[in-house]
This record gives C-alpha cells, sequence and structure tokens, in this order.
C-alpha cells in the first residue's frame, strides 16, 4: 500500500477514536486539520510532515490573520545568510508581504517605531534584527501562535489533549536580544527531548522549525521552547488539574491560561464524552495511539 493511503487510513482512525478538537475540545461536526506551526511559516512545500493536528473549523479558521502575520514576521526575523540567499525564501517571504498588504496592512512593521538590535549574534555593522516588541499586531499573532503551539506540542508529546482544567502560559523572545542568552542556555541544558521539524523526500531546508521539550509524567508538567529560524523563540509550559502552583510570584495561578481556548470553545457542540473534568463538562481523555497522523 503506498504512503499516501496509508496516511489516510491512519488519519481515519485516528479521527473516528478521538472526535474532539485539540485546541478548543468540542465534537467536530467536521475534521479540519490545522498546521501548528502555520504554513506561511515555511516556503510553499517546506511545512514540516506530522505537524498537523484534528481541528474543529472554528478553531482551524479562526486564527487564519494571526498564522499569516505570525508566519510572516519569522520568515522576516530569520536571520541566516544561506536562507536570504536561496530564491523560494525570498519568494514566500515576498508573498507573504502582499498578503500582509493587501489583508492586514495594519500589521506591516512599523519603521516609525521599530528599532534595530545589534547584539549577541555578530554583526557590528548592520542590524541583527528590528525588536517587535511595540508591534501591537505582531504580539496578537504571538500570543494565538503560542495558545496553538501549547496545545499541539501537549498533544504531539503526551498523547494527550489538553483540558478545560489544565493551565499554561506561554511567552517568546528573540534571540538576537540582549540578556537573552542564559534563558536559551537554559532551556538547553533543561529539556531532554529535542524534535526537529522536517519533510523527507525533499531537499533539507536548514533549522527551519524545532523544539526542545520535557514531560514529567506524575506531575502532568509539561515544558516547550521551539524555535522558528534564527529569529524568535517561543516557549511555555503546561500544568495538569492537580499540579501544586504556588499563589503568588511569577508563577501565580492568575497570570495562567486554561487549556481549550480555542475560538470553537464559543461554540455550542458538545465536548466529547470522554472522561469528565471538575466543572462536569465532558472532555477528551488520554490518547492511546500516536499522534504519527
Ligand atoms: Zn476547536
Amino acid at each position: 500500500m503506498s504512503d499516501s493511503k496509508l496516511k489516510k487510513i491512519r488519519r481515519q482512525k485516528f479521527c473516528a477514536e478521538h472526535p474532539c478538537c485539540y485546541f478548543c475540545g468540542r465534537v467536530r461536526l467536521e475534521t479540519t486539520w490545522d498546521h501548528v506551526p502555520p504554513k506561511a511559516c515555511f516556503p510553499q512545500g517546506y511545512a514540516p510532515e506530522g505537524f498537523e493536528f484534528p481541528a474543529c473549523k472554528e478553531c482551524n479558521k479562526g486564527a487564519d490573520r494571526e498564522d499569516q502575520i505570525f508566519g510572516f514576521y519569522s520568515m522576516l526575523l530569520d536571520f541566516d545568510e544561506s536562507k536570504m540567499s536561496r530564491q523560494d525564501h525570498i519568494e514566500r517571504l515576498l508573498d507573504l508581504r502582499k498578503g500582509i498588504i493587501n489583508n492586514y496592512p495594519d500589521a506591516l512593521p512599523d519603521l516609525a517605531t521599530a528599532h534595530a538590535l545589534f547584539h549577541e549574534v555578530g554583526s557590528i555593522l548592520s542590524p541583527a534584527a528590528i525588536a517587535l516588541d511595540t508591534n501591537p499586531a505582531f504580539k496578537k499573532a504571538s500570543k494565538i501562535m503560542g495558545q496553538k503551539l501549547t496545545h499541539a506540542l501537549y498533544l504531539r508529546e503526551t498523547r494527550r489533549i489538553l483540558t478545560a482544567d489544565h493551565r499554561f502560559r506561554c511567552m517568546w523572545y528573540q534571540p538576537q536580544q540582549a540578556g537573552t542568552e542564559a534563558l536559551t542556555a537554559y532551556f538547553s541544558s533543561l529539556f531532554p527531548n529535542k524534535t526537529v521539524g522536517n519533510r523527507p523526500n525533499i531537499k533539507p531546508y536548514g533549522d527551519r522549525f524545532g523544539y526542545l521539550s520535557g514531560f514529567k509524567e506524575e506531575e502532568d508538567f509539561f515544558m516547550y521552547a521551539a524555535q522558528f529560524g534564527h529569529g524568535l523563540i517561543l516557549w511555555g509550559s503546561v500544568c495538569g488539574p492537580s499540579t501544586e502552583m504556588p499563589e503568588a510570584g511569577p508563577l501565580a495561578p492568575a497570570l495562567w491560561s486554561t487549556g481549550l481556548c480555542g475560538p470553537g470553545a464559543s461554540a455550542t457542540t458538545p465536548r466529547t464524552p470522554i472522561g469528565g473534568n471538575a466543572h462536569g463538562e465532558k472532555i477528551c481523555g488520554r490518547l492511546p495511539t500516536a499522534p504519527s497522523l
């Protein structure tokens, strides 16, 4: 049997066993496959395999704007000279830029407020990157992308879908920014598992996306740091329903979000009837099969 037929059968089986959306937990009326990271983070045809997650239509479509904006900035900030000379990289970047100009012109970099980062990556002559702290469109897109990525990587690594009783946090930084080296080194020393997103059967594309992660099964505690090219790192952590959290300080529960926050969460379809949570809602339970979709 061909690989694509096998893939199709695996997907059908997975969908039948797991009728809920990875991002909102509701029963999917129609199954769509959400690419996380979005395809906009890669040149055409280079999105890594194995990063598609079963989503309801509302969750998949609900973040189109953020997918495009985040993809554009993640490509723009990939300061790897070997890629900058590649035609497919440049074409993709120009394409994305055209899409942003046409659809979301407010999301273009604001040159009046942008400031350059000259630092750790070794350039003394030209900016290593544009600082993104002041760009509201990017800030919103990265927030949504952090939510999606946290749900997606938790599912990929633990075979479980987050529940409405899980709490998570996600943040981002630019590795060119002064003072972030310690954080990057900390992640590298802390996490046991490294995954590089690639796509077999096509020529390699370098370090476009990969992540480090670790999961403590007993405490249901998950952490990851994901890198997009050389310009952006998103990192996050997830605490299970019974994980003890400090009452105050930087890890205070008030600063965390609740799982299953995708746009479809406001839809009226019920969550899948597997297991249950403290609020009496039905939620998705443990996934017994590997998400090799
Ligand atoms: Zn959903």
